[in-house]
C-alpha cells in the first residue's frame, strides 16, 4: 500500500497532490547525483578499499573521499585484472606501464588541495585514473600521456564515463602545455631525474606543483610558487615508473 494513502484520503487526494506541487517537493526524488552524472557511492568493494587503504593512512578530507567514490577505479584497470581492481597496489595496465596504487593517488590528490577552480596540468596520463579524480575536483585538467595507445585508450575511457573537462594530448610532457599555462596545479605521474624546468615555468603565482623525483630512491617533492619565488618540500618516499623522453636524454647527454 502506498505510504502516503490513508494521509491522501483524509485530506483528499487533489488537495495532497496540489500541496505537493507547491511545494516543488517531487513525490519520487531523484537519487543524489554529483559531479558528472555518477552516484555519489561506490560498490562495497571501493567502498572498504577507501575505508581501509585510504581513510585508515589519514586521508580524510571529505572532498577527496567523494570523488574516489565517484569514480569507479575497476573501469581503469584492464579488463583481466577487474578483480584485482581494489588492490593495494599498483597494477600493470600494458606497454610497461602501471595505474597507480589508489593510496598514492588519494595522498597526493589531498596534497593537491583543490577547491574546484583551478587549471591542472598532469603528465603522465596512464590509465586515466588520476585524472578523473583530478577532474571530479578540478575546473579542467589538462593531461599527457607519451605512450600512444594509452592516450587514445584513456581519452576514450574518460569521454565514455562523461568528464567533458579533461584533455589528453599524446606527446612527452617535459615541455608541458605552453598553449595552456599557466596552471594553478601540475602533477607527475612519472619521476624524472629532476623537475623539469618548463614545467616549474608554466605554474601559476599562487600554484603547486607535485612530482616523484629521483631514480632509484624517488621522494615526493611539493613545490609552491609565490611572489618571493619558489618552495620546494619533500614528502615521502615512493616508487613510480621512471619519466622517458627528454627527461631521461637529458640525464644521459653531458
Ligand atoms: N596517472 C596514471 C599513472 C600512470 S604511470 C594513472 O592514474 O594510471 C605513469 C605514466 O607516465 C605512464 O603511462 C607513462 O607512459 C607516462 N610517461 C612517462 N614518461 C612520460 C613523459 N615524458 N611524458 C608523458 N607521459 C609520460
Amino acid at each position: 500500500m502506498p505510504r502516503y494513502a490513508d494521509r491522501g484520503r483524509a485530506l483528499g487526494s487533489t488537495l495532497w497532490l496540489s500541496a505537493v506541487v507547491l511545494s516543488g517537493c517531487p513525490l519520487n526524488p531523484p537519487p543524489e547525483v554529483a559531479g558528472h552524472s555518477r552516484p555519489a557511492h561506490a560498490d562495497s568493494e571501493q567502498e572498504r578499499m577507501i575505508e581501509e587503504q585510504i581513510v585508515a593512512r589519514g586521508v580524510r578530507t571529505p572532498r577527496v573521499l567523494d570523488a574516489l567514490r565517484r569514480v569507479p577505479r575497476a573501469a581503469f584497470v584492464p579488463p583481466a585484472l577487474a578483480a584485482e581492481a581494489h588492490r593495494d597496489s599498483p597494477l600493470p595496465i600494458g606497454h610497461g606501464q602501471t595505474i597507480s596504487q589508489p593510496f598514492i593517488v588519494a595522498y597526493m590528490t589531498d596534497q593537491l588541495d583543490l577547491s574546484g577552480n583551478e587549471k591542472v596540468l598532469e603528465i603522465g596520463t596512464g590509465s586515466g585514473y588520476q585524472a578523473a579524480i583530478l577532474g571530479e575536483l578540478a575546473r579542467r585538467v589538462y593531461t599527457i600521456e607519451i605512450v600512444e595507445p594509452l592516450a587514445r585508450q584513456s581519452r576514450e575511457l574518460l569521454e565514455r564515463q562523461g568528464f567533458e573537462n579533461i584533455e589528453v594530448r599524446t606527446g612527452d610532457g617535459y615541455r608541458g602545455w605552453p598553449e595552456q599555462a599557466p596552471f594553478d596545479v601540475i602533477v607527475l605521474t612519472a619521476a624524472p631525474p629532476e623537475i623539469p624546468q618548463p614545467l616549474i615555468d608554466q605554474l601559476a603565482i599562487g600554484g603547486r606543483l607535485l612530482a616523484p623525483v629521483g631514480r632509484w630512491h624517488q621522494e615526493l617533492v611539493l613545490i609552491r610558487r609565490d611572489e618571493d619565488g619558489i618552495h620546494r618540500e619533500r614528502l615521502i618516499g615512493v616508487r613510480f615508473v621512471p619519466m622517458v623522453g627528454e627527461a631521461r636524454n637529458r640525464e644521459t647527454s653531458p
